[in-house]
Order: C-alpha cells, then structure tokens, then sequence
C-alpha cells in the first residue's frame, strides 16, 4: 500500500514545523494494562490539545461540576481550534477542547486561591499521575510557542474581559502552553487513555486519578468536541472519543476496553494528524470497536 505522505506539519509553531514528518508510532493499551506497541514509540513529542481533556478532568475533580461548568459549557462549537468564540449571554467559551475553553480549564485545575505555579504544578502532577510515569515540558518547544502566542494572549484577555478567569491573563497563557509542552510518547498516551477507559484508574499503577463522574463527564466532551470542526465526521467514521494534538498524537479512548494512541505528525486542514485519522478508522472498523456498532 502506498504511504500516505499528505497533511504539512503544524508551521505556527515553530519546533514543531521542523518535526520529522515521517514518524509513525502506534500503541494501544488494555483496562488491566497490558501495553502493546509498534513504530517510533520511543519518540517523545509535545502533548499540545491532547492535554486539554485531562486538565479538564482535573478541573473537574478539584473544584467539582458546578464550578467549572458556571466557566465552561459542553457544546461543540464546530470551529476551528484556536477560534475566537464565547458563548452569547454568558462569555463563556463553549468547549474545554477549543484552545479558550483549554486556558477557562487550565485556571480551575487546584483549589482556588492557587497561585500560577501552583496550579501549573498540580496539572504537571495530574499528568503524570495518567501517565504513571513522571512527565516533563519541552522547554524548546514551550519557548517557541509563548513567543509567538498572540492569539492565545487575545483568548485569555477575552475570557478576563468576560470575568471567566481571574487573576493575570499572560499567566494563564504561560500555564496553559507549558501544559502543552509536556513530553510523551505514545505508549504514555495509550496509557493517560486508558486511565480514562478504567474509570479513572492508571491500570498499570492502580493510582485512582480522578473518580469515575468525571471521566464520564470527559469522554462525553471528547466524542462532541475532541475533534474540532472534524468532529462528526471522526464521530461518524471512527466512532469512539478522542482528542489529537497539533504535534501530530491523537488518543482514543473506549469505556472497559482500550485506550488508543498514534503518533504522526503531517496534520490535515483540522489540525488533526492525517495517518492518525487513517490508522483510527481502520483499528475500529476491523476490530469492531465503534460504540454505535452492536458488538
Ligand atoms: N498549544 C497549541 C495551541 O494552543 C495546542 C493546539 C492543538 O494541539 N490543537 O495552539
């Protein structure tokens, strides 16, 4: 079969223009942690969006349903990721999954009060604690995007002007991409999804992450919203929940079964890594994985 060479790297930032965009890595991990991969899955890249459903999470299991959602709707708003766009009414963003609605989220996660670093050291924590494995940012690749971050400074000036987060709108941008830098792999990421398919629970550490409300809340968000304006086609093609990343991850995750992960880094016009979409489509259909297909 020919390779599928199509999709450009992610040029906005500029660490990951110059990725090698012939990676390919695959790894699926089961809810009692048996971990299976193949390809470059000892290639660490940047988590960028893949982040946004577990800082969610965390948001969610720190300052409990009420408070996040008064920030943050669940609506898919069929945009582009990065758009600038608040719900009429209430300015709120509309998503955890779009980029305003991701920085709305990332000042919820730790108890309130929390100062920048702090909260930025417990998101840093609660991926780790997904991954089983200590995490750590890429500055390169940190230092890159806040240097050129002025959309993001728009989107969080908006949410302060909308009284959606409090405090210094520039620290929550910081927070926010330092959050996206985080390095994984994508055996890391088959396990954060598995987590989030094991109720909560890292299969391979036993750790309880975040309860069992909240990953329902999560994955609900994931299968509206992962995808951007991809989103019902991935629902309709694929079929399980997902979120990808401009650094070319894409995980799924399937309640009681797997978690997915792929790596590679050509994006289509979404943001959404082209090989991945591809490899997903295949996994589901051949192993009969989507959840509107009876079993
Ligand atoms: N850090 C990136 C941004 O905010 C994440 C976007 C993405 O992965 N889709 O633009």
């Amino acid at each position: 079969m020919e390779a599928d060479h199509s999709g450009e790297t992610a040029d906005y930032i500029p660490e990951l223009a110059s990725a090698d965009p012939d990676r390919l890595a695959v790894a699926i991990c089961t809810e009692d942690g048996r971990l299976y991969s193949q390809g470059d899955s000892d290639v660490a890249f940047s988590i960028q969006s893949i982040s946004k459903p577990f800082v969610y999470a965390l948001a969610l299991a720190d300052r409990g349903f009420d408070a996040v959602m008064e920030k943050v709707s669940v609506e898919p708003s069929g945009d582009a990721f990065n758009e600038i766009s608040f719900e009429a009414g209430t300015g709120r963003p509309l998503n955890p999954m779009i980029n305003a609605g991701a920085i709305a989220a990332h000042t919820l996660a730790g108890p309130s009060g929390a100062t920048p670093q702090e909260r930025t050291s417990r998101i840093i924590d609660g991926l780790s604690a997904f991954a089983g494995r200590r995490l750590t940012v890429d500055s390169a690749v940190y230092e890159s995007e806040i240097a050129t971050a002025y959309r993001n400074r728009a989107l969080a000036n908006m949410l302060r002007a909308n009284e959606i987060i409090e405090g210094e709108p520039l620290d929550a941008v910081t927070g926010y991409t330092r959050q996206c830098s985080l390095l994984v792999t994508v055996d890391d990421l088959a396990l954060m999804a598995a987590t989030l398919a094991n109720r909560g629970v890292n299969p391979l550490t036993g750790a309880p992450v975040v309860p069992a409300e909240v990953v329902r809340q999560v994955l609900s968000v994931m299968a509206t919203c992962g995808m951007y304006d991809g989103a019902g086609h991935w629902m309709t093609n694929v079929g399980i929940p997902a979120k990808s990343g401009v650094a070319g991850g894409v995980i799924g995750a399937l309640p009681g079964q797997v978690g997915i992960a792929t790596f590679s880094p050509r994006l289509d016009r979404h943001g959404n890594s082209v090989r991945g979409v591809d490899l997903f489509r295949r996994f589901t259909s051949e192993m009969g994985l989507h959840l509107m297909e009876v079993p």
